[in-house]
């Protein structure tokens, strides 16, 4: 978890192949819905493009759908989801149902100046600067719950700073994770 540029994607993709689990990033399902062009997929983009978040049963639906076989396999990481309680408890129902709870949370910390200069440079359609201060102000009215809801249950919440070099960023993910 952590604010829009705080690089999950970056560090989700580096620590899933290192695990040797699959990665469901909400981000590029969203992206690949719309590039096949589904109703869902243009209804996101919308929304995606305002630096508004997609509704909670859509985001839910797409997980579910991804979480389908999950139960009898080694684990997987989840990106940029849950974004909002509502879909941390709905998380929550469906990890229920398949027997399996949450080992871990990891927090990636960036300073507003990074963020703002990191998405800047990216250059992705929903990057210009006004979305891009929606998506932090949304992160902080939305997101951010979702730890403190966190913090009150048993999973174990590891913050780890988020800028410096990629590589030793990452070794400290793995050595907070005790892998
Ligand atoms: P970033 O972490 O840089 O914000 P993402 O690829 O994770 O990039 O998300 C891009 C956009 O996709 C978000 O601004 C939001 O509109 C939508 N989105 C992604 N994940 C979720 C989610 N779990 N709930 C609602 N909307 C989401």
């Amino acid at each position: 978890m952590g604010p829009p540029g705080a690089g999950k994607g970056t560090q989700g993709e580096l620590l899933a192949r290192r695990l040797g689990i699959p990665r469901y990033s909400t981000g590029d399902i969203l992206r690949q819905a719309l590039r096949d062009g589904t109703p869902l997929g243009l209804e996101a983009k919308r929304l995606m493009d305002a630096g508004e978040l997609v509704p909670d049963e859509v985001i839910l639906g797409f997980i579910g759908e991804a979480l389908e076989h999950e139960e009898s396999t080694g684990g997987f990481l989840l990106d940029g989801f849950p974004r909002t309680v509502a879909q941390a408890e709905g998380l929550a129902r469906l990890l229920a149902g398949m027997g399996l709870e949450l080992d871990a949370i990891v927090t990636l910390s960036v300073n507003e100046t990074e963020i703002m200069k990191r998405l800047s440079a990216r250059g992705r359609k929903d990057d210009l600067v006004d979305t891009i201060r929606r998506r932090l102000e949304v992160y902080w009215a939305q997101s951010k719950p979702v730890l403190d809801w966190y913090a009150d249950s048993d999973v174990r919440i590891l913050s780890v700073e988020g800028v410096g070099d990629i590589d030793e960023i990452q070794a400290h993910i793995l050595d907070r994770l005790a892998l």
